[in-house]
């Protein structure tokens, strides 16, 4: 079973996902992690007022943390937007301008999937929303990005069957924002 929040993690960096599988370590979490739970919790505390019609959607009904599964992922959606003949997953992420990382774009294919599954409803298009007052933007899925997204998957699946130690094309600017880096002794 992967757990989606792996995804993104496992593209930053694959030796972070091999920490998490396979080694009892609790790191030290950096600054930003901590203001990014605050951010999370802000919106959660508004979602229980807020209508969404900013985002001019047919909307019914919209899911706040969604917890979604399948045989082979499991995690928490922030957001899932059911509209009238599709499903959007969207992101808070604390930032101000909406730039899409791979990493979340493959983590939110992966909410879309099962969210699809669940609701029995197609997707095409996620969200990421930054900043205040619901600033969002719409990214659509390509035929590229699932196929990369299938990549990706099959490359995590291996790097668990296999449990080898990655290798890391992690860069410096990387490896300094990392949780693990006291742990990568090939590191600066
Ligand atoms: S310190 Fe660098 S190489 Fe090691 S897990 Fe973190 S990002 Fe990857």
């Amino acid at each position: 079973m992967i757990l989606i929040s792996h995804i993104r993690q496992f593209i930053f960096c694959p030796r972070i996902l091999y920490f998490y599988t396979f080694c009892d370590i609790k790191p030290l979490y950096p600054e930003y992690v901590s203001l990014g739970t605050q951010y999370h919790n802000r919106q959660n505390e508004l979602f229980k007022s807020r209508k969404f019609l900013k985002f001019k959607l047919p909307i019914i009904k919209v899911y706040n943390n969604l917890y979604l599964q399948d045989l082979s992922m499991s995690g928490i959606a922030d957001l899932v937007i059911e509209c009238k003949d599709e499903i959007i997953v969207a992101e808070y992420k604390n930032q101000n301008k909406p730039i899409l990382s791979t990493g979340a774009k493959m983590q939110l294919i992966a909410y879309s999937i099962l969210a699809s599954k669940y609701l029995n409803k197609p997707f095409s298009k996620i969200m990421l929303i930054c900043s205040n007052n619901l600033k969002f933007k719409i990214f659509d899925i390509t035929n590229d990005d699932l196929i990369k997204f299938d990549k990706v998957i099959n490359s995590i699946k291996k790097m668990i069957d296999q449990e080898i130690f990655p290798h890391s094309n992690a860069s410096i600017a990387a490896c300094i924002q990392c949780e693990f880096k006291n742990y990568c002794d090939d590191r600066e």
